[in-house]
């Protein structure tokens, strides 16, 4: 229904101006390209057996095209600018481009090949263009400025106003005030950096897949959990080895081996190579590219008016500034570091014990990580593995929801997915009424990016009636083999809590605007929905509820999670330090208000000694491979996971004080926060729902670090 009344305003524009040659293509291109034709499928779900990879380059040209003509359009209109032929006409402009684009970087990220990789990197220069085309347009800003310059008089709605607010100042920030030179200036940068950026994500991809530890010797493989060993195994063939054992850097296969293995050698080996990642002097180096992309980050900053990237980054979100970040982490790291030396010293006790000279190194650290747990509180991770079966944790976040917001999950097996493996829900509300659809995709493949992420094929907006979300979460878990299901760590078990809150945060959006909907909220508050349900994981109530024996069915004992809790927190020193780390490195290169003359790792490697950083822990990510903050979206952003962390702690401490963790008021409060999604500033939104702003003591005390 919306796709038909798209086609219909935008065949309109089309034939309001001449059409040239290149408009008529595009129309034909529109009749037949699957992309932008209406989505006749249950929900308007995309038909991913319809499209191709090759369709989207066009879909996207055309889709511009009439972006462009609807940018257009509010410019020629001759009637004086108002909030509806102006502020709404941008809002509601683009849908097309917002359809492609939404679907693509989906795609992009979760089952990417050669053609989708070659797209986009041809439309990254194409696309930066056209939004500063818009963004830099001087006519089309007179006319925002006109409307927020009578904003008083106009008597909006809270939602229309703020509206109003997030768009002149999207214009302001871009750089419209600047005169044309600086304009062209910023243009040929904007251009740059997101080739430059692409590249630098191309290369880390291409440098993770090519690395490959085989081996024919069971015995380096350790305690190595069946399942992994047969993931090994799988792996080892799909790269053309007949036998043995194949490990890779990506997480799923290097943490386990770290963990088990004892062949230091290899260890040492897979560790140096996930270390090195881009990094080796290559064709896929990207130390060069940091270079470069600080350098431009900085002229940009300075072009508008900000001392270094940070700054101009950290305007828009909850912190405002660089120094309130450092301070607050300040504050945190060296109670981080300490408990890190500590874990040190307890490793080496062991380490020393088994008839070893000096000190253990970054490769021995998880290794000993489970000496420790072993020894000290007779605990080994694999031991748990068992219950958190993938199905069981995902009907574990499925009955979270549903205790705390009423929401059910519906399996569908008839409608359109991108990967065989994709699974995919109807979600409906408390009243049964449709909410919107989920889609999970599980396991590691070499055309999936690393990590776990949520994104949004469709936003939730209710302008002409309720666009419903659609929305998917994307995981690297190991798959299932053939004589084991995908049994997941505590760590990942927890990691699909915490996509899952992002998933509900884009589920129970309920804003008239697209823009201001579902996960449309500062860096520093994104975190905090998807941290917060991770809280819930840990609790025995919810735990019993599925985390539960995938042979016997039997509910993990009382006497294990104790055991885990207090393993879990033994290694918790490691876990801050090596994240604030980054946090700290992020920040490192993004307040410099020059470029330095170090190279890429003599600059590092001087900063986090000042830090204090003990070499035997490497940052969460080094700068090579950093693709947080230099090909996505988290540049002077990586402390916002913490940041959110205190929100989320206190968060959790407001169902923990009614002595309820399901609390029905509680939890309609939080939904009602949830549905707000970006249309209201991210502390107003915590306040209205805590009733206080946020205190940092229920992170010092989640962590055990004593104030
Ligand atoms: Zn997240």
């Amino acid at each position: 229904m919306k796709n038909t009344l798209l086609l219909v305003l935008s065949a309109i524009t089309l034939t309001a101006c001449n059409a040239s040659t290149e408009e008529i293509k595009n129309q034909q291109v529109e009749n037949e390209n699957p992309i932008l034709q209406e989505w006749d499928t249950p929900f308007g779900l995309p038909p991913f057996d319809k499209i191709k990879s090759e369709d989207y380059l066009p879909a996207y040209k055309t889709a511009i095209a009439e972006h462009k003509a609807e940018i257009d359009a509010i410019i020629k209109n001759e009637e004086a600018p108002t909030f509806t032929n102006t502020i709404e006409a941008l809002e509601f402009a683009g849908n097309n481009l917002t359809k492609v684009s939404s679907l693509f970087s989906c795609l992009e990220a979760a089952n990417t090949d050669d053609v989708l990789k070659a797209t986009n990197k041809e439309l990254a220069p194409i696309l930066s263009s056209h939004y500063d085309n818009i963004m830099l347009n001087e006519d089309l800003f007179k006319k925002i400025k006109s409307v927020y310059d009578e904003k008083e008089a106009l008597n909006l709605k809270p939602i229309e106003a703020y509206l109003l607010e997030e768009k002149y100042k999207n214009f302001t920030r871009s750089g419209i005030n600047l005169n044309k030179e600086d304009k062209k200036t910023l243009k040929e940068i904007n251009g740059k950096l997101a080739s430059l950026t692409l590249q630098y994500g191309d290369n880390l991809l291409d440098e993770t897949n090519a690395f490959e530890y085989h081996t024919n010797d069971s015995s380096d493989l350790g305690n190595l959990p069946s399942s992994l060993r047969e993931l090994a195994m799988q792996e080892a063939k799909n790269r053309g080895n007949e036998t043995g054992w194949s490990f890779t850097v990506q997480r799923p296969s290097i943490n386990p081996f770290l963990q088990n293995s004892p062949n230091r050698a290899a260890r040492k080996l897979l560790y140096n190579a996930y270390a090195q990642r881009a990094n080796n002097d290559n064709d896929k180096d990207n130390k060069k590219l940091i270079k470069e992309i600080v350098a431009l980050r900085i002229d940009k900053a300075k072009l508008l008016g900000y001392k270094n990237h940070a700054e101009r980054i950290l305007a828009n979100n909850m912190a405002e500034k660089p120094e309130a970040v450092l301070e607050f982490m300040d504050k945190m790291w060296p109670f981080a570091l300490a408990k890190a030396k500590e874990e040190k010293a307890a490793m080496n006790k062991i380490y020393k014990a088994d008839g070893n000279e000096g000190d253990i190194k970054g490769y021995d650290w998880r290794y000993y990580v489970e000496k420790v747990r072993k020894e000290r509180y007779n605990f080994n991770e694999e031991e748990t593995r068992p219950y958190f079966e993938v199905t069981a944790v995902t009907k574990g976040v499925f009955e979270l929801a549903n205790k705390l917001f009423g929401m059910s999950f519906e399996k569908r097996t008839d409608l359109p997915t991108w990967h065989p493996e994709q699974k995919v829900y109807e979600v409906k509300n408390r009243d049964g009424s449709h909410c919107g659809i989920l889609y999970l995709d599980f396991f590691a493949r070499d055309s999936k990016r690393g990590g776990a992420w949520m994104n949004s094929i469709r936003k939730q907006s209710n302008v002409n009636g309720m666009i419903h979300p659609i929305v998917t979460t994307n995981f690297n878990y190991p798959a299932p083999t053939s004589n084991s299901p995908s049994l997941l760590s505590y760590r990942e078990a927890e990691t699909l809590f915490h996509e899952f809150g992002h998933a509900i945060h884009g589920l129970l959006s309920d804003v008239k605007y697209r823009s201001l909907s579902g996960t449309a909220v500062p860096r520093d508050f994104v975190e905090f929905p998807s941290q917060v349900m991770e809280n819930w994981m840990g609790e025995p109530e919810v735990l019993q509820l599925f985390a539960k024996h995938y042979e016997t069915g039997e509910v993990i004992p009382a006497e294990l999670i104790k055991k885990l809790k207090d393993a879990n927190s033994f290694n918790g020193g490691f876990g801050t330090t090596e994240y604030m780390a980054a946090a700290y490195l992020d920040l490192y290169w993004h307040t410099l208000e020059a470029p330095t003359e170090l190279g890429v790792n003599e600059f590092e490697a001087q900063k986090l000694t000042e830090l204090g950083l003990i070499d035997v822990i490497q940052p969460r990510y080094r700068s090579t491979y950093f693709s947080h903050i230099f090909s996505g979206g988290y540049s002077a952003g990586y402390y916002s996971y913490q940041w959110s962390e205190v929100l989320d702690a206190d968060c959790f401490q407001a169902f923990k004080e009614t002595g309820n963790l399901f609390d029905a008021t509680v939890a309609k409060k939080y939904q009602e926060m949830m549905s707000k999604g970006g249309s209201e500033k991210g502390m107003k939104l915590y306040t209205d729902f805590r009733g206080q702003e946020p205190d940092i003591k229920w992170l010092l005390e989640k962590k055990g670090f004593k104030n």
